[in-house]
């Protein structure tokens, strides 16, 4: 059991403000809400904001507006990703250090290129859980010195975690404890396959970390014991465990909720206005509407 269980309850929703929140992001957000009231626990909004290109204040004021419109209230100050980057450079540095990580140099289309090359012999490269080809690159094998000459020249990086590497340094079994359901009903205990996802970015070319590292960070940092989710993130639990175990930080238990899917039955976007909370709330729907379509 994680042994966090003892301590009061601490629930988030930690949205990103790269657009108008939808009825998806309401059903977490309730849930999560409803859990905290339920189990006299705390309600935390975390603004994952490390995107700067795409993630607006126009968007984050739009979510404090649509929460408050739902009847939720959250507790202040609300943790902005953006203002805590030194933060997180902090502790790549110690998987640096420990030589878990390594800087890739190569951009999207170069990745593209490499893994088509790679698939010319008929066989498929491998691909994360998203669907995303693992990392062709070769410089995880790169000695200190020729990884010393290619940062030197200042060129673009990202930081990846070295997978293998990474799972040698940890003991045991690597699991986490689920009280909602994986998209394939999984449940209960549910074994981590981090390998799934290949070399992860802890710290992105055009920002200075990654969705993994920093979610999984403030949620220790936050003292996070229940993270509330939808279930699109399932399978990214296993990288966060990974870095749990390797950062040495608490085990929050997992509830993975069901997804708001669309008429053709994907999950909604935010560019699709039509689902937006502030659409429904301009038609004149209530809360109450949203809560009994939702819950
Ligand atoms: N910021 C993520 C998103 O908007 C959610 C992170 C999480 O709940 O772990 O999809």
């Amino acid at each position: 059991m994680p042994e966090i269980l003892s301590k009061p309850p601490v629930f988030r929703f930690a949205p990103s403000p790269n657009g108008l929140l939808h009825l998806g992001h309401a059903l977490s957000a309730l849930i999560n809400h409803d859990m905290a009231t339920q189990s006299g626990g705390r309600f935390l909004l975390r603004i994952e904001d490390i995107d700067t290109a795409r993630c607006r204040p126009e968007f984050e004021a739009a979510i404090y507006e649509d929460l408050t419109w739902l009847g939720l209230g959250w507790e202040k100050p609300v943790r902005r990703q953006s203002d805590h980057f030194a933060f997180y450079a902090k502790r790549l540095k110690q998987l640096i250090e420990r030589e878990l990580a390594y800087p890739s140099f190569l951009s999207r289309s170069e990745i593209k290129a490499a893994v088509a090359e790679k698939e010319t012999s008929g066989r498929a490269w491998p691909r994360d859980p998203d669907g995303a080809p693992h990392y062709p690159g070769d410089e995880r094998h790169w000695n200190a010195s020729e990884r010393a000459k290619m940062l030197a020249t200042g060129g673009q990086h990202a930081w990846r975690l070295d997978m293998r590497k990474a799972l040698g340094e940890i003991e045991g079994p690597l699991f986490w404890q689920e009280t909602g359901a994986g998209p394939d009903s999984e449940t209960e205990v549910v074994s981590a396959d981090p390998a799934e996802w290949g070399d992860i970015v802890l710290s992105r070319s055009d920002a200075p970390s990654s969705y993994h590292l920093s979610v999984t960070l403030d949620d220790a940092l936050q003292g996070i014991t229940h993270v509330v989710r939808g279930q699109d993130l399932f399978h990214a639990t296993s990288v966060h465990r990974l870095l749990q175990r390797l950062l040495d930080l608490p085990e929050p238990v997992y509830h993975h909720h069901r997804l708001i899917l669309d008429a053709a039955g994907k999950k909604l976007s935010k560019s699709d206005g039509a689902t937006g909370l502030a659409a429904y709330r301009a038609a004149g729907h209530s809360a109450a509407d949203i809560r009994a379509l939702l819950l």
